[in-house]
């Protein structure tokens, strides 16, 4: 058995949540499994191992779970977006589309240096709007994304399409 499908393994699908229609990837159920926790860890960082990269961009909220020991597995800092009024200091704000109405993502403005190599992680990627308005956050603040790291790409949905173009976009599982 593979390692990728041992890790889709321990993701569960749960029918209709938060809404109907919505097929949700639960990475609780990997979380739990400490194999599964080792592995995914160990593949995230795989594709990113000899490069060199400044910061971790984990997006909230389920981008911190693996993102912190993403970036020390990169030698990198980490860095926050968060949804509005959460971060503390100054920030910078990107409002993005949904499917109805629209959402915001934010960055402290001290978060990253002028050049800085950065890799944009979460969980998962569906529609590419939350990691699209985070690139977009980074490249204001004059960082440069040198790539993009998800455990699940849902690429039925073409998420890829919206992130900024010829940077390597590294999914564990592609749906
Ligand atoms: P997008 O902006 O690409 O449409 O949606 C991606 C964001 O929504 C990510 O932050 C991700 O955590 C969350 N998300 C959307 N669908 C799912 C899902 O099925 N499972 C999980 N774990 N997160 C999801």
């Amino acid at each position: 058995q593979s390692i990728k499908d041992f890790i889709s393994e321990t993701i569960r699908t749960i029918p209709d949540f938060p809404k109907e229609g919505i097929q949700f990837k639960d990475i609780t159920t990997l979380l739990q499994d400490k194999r599964a926790l080792e592995l995914t860890s160990y593949m995230l960082a795989q594709p990113f191992r000899h490069k060199s990269v400044d910061y971790v961009v984990g997006l909230e909220s389920r981008g911190f779970l693996f993102g912190t020991n993403l970036a020390q597995d990169l030698n990198a800092g980490f860095v926050p977006v968060r949804k509005p009024g959460k971060l503390p200091a100054k920030t910078l704000s990107e409002t993005y589309a949904l499917e109805y109405g629209e959402d915001q993502v934010e960055i402290h403005e001290d978060a990253i240096f002028e050049g800085a190599k950065v890799i944009i992680h979460d969980d998962l990627i569906a529609t590419g709007g939350t990691a699209s308005a985070a690139s977009k956050l980074i490249e204001r603040l004059g960082g440069v994304i040198v790539g993009y790291s998800f455990i699940i790409e849902l690429s039925f949905l073409n998420g890829r399409d919206q992130l900024t173009q010829n940077v390597p976009v590294e999914s564990i599982l592609i749906e």
